[in-house]
């Protein structure tokens, strides 16, 4: 890959359709996109959904990546990749099959009517800092500072890492027949 390369974070989520192998999927074809070298992939993480609740846990994680993709080529290609997955928008907040999330691009702070940078709630939601504290304990926020900053604020949500073990199973397709 050129020289010329950025540093992103993408959230990815997932609450239907077998939502734990959607995310496992999600990182696929994140590291098959042209232009972009995926770094590195949190666990995963179950949580209870924000917003409307009566609709099946999430299942959240996040991407370090690198790339070469300007900030709006790369939402062209995450936006395919949920497309690819089934994902219909219905409504705010609704259950989804994949949802990809740019959280942080660079040092950059940008507002566009289709992006805002970095994610305007990522600081906001375990299901995003935790995954993101995992895998890069030196990440910042651009405009609000170290990721890990934030965790005490989002003390109260809940939130559990699912088990090494079972994410391996499930990577390797093999969960049928486990105990
Ligand atoms: P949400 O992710 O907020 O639950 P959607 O996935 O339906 O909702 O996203 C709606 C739109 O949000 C996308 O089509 C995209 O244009 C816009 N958007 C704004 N900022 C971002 C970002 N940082 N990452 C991804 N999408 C974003
Ligand atoms: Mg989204």
């Amino acid at each position: 890959m050129n020289p010329n390369t950025h540093r992103a974070f993408v959230a990815l989520g997932s609450n239907l359709h077998s939502p734990e192998r959607q995310v496992l999927a999600g990182f696929d074809e994140i590291a098959a996109t042209p232009g972009v070298d995926l770094l590195a992939r949190s666990s995963l993480y179950r949580t209870a959904p924000v917003g409307y609740d009566d609709q099946p846990d999430f299942i959240n994680a996040v991407a370090e990546i690198r790339t070469r993709l300007t900030p709006a080529e790369l939402l062209d290609e995450l936006l395919a990749i949920e497309a690819s997955r089934g994902r219909v928008r219905d409504f705010a907040n609704a259950p989804r099959t994949l949802d990809l999330d740019i959280l942080i691009y660079d040092d950059l702070q940008l507002r566009t009517d289709r992006l805002t940078l970095p994610h305007p709630r990522a600081h906001l939601r375990a299901f995003v800092l935790h995954p993101l504290v995992e895998i890069a304990p030196d990440a910042v926020i651009p405009g609000l500072g170290p990721a890990w900053h934030w965790l005490a604020g989002v003390r109260d949500q809940d939130i559990r890492r699912i088990a090494e073990e079972v994410t391996f199973r499930l990577a390797l397709g093999s969960l049928v027949g486990a105990t």
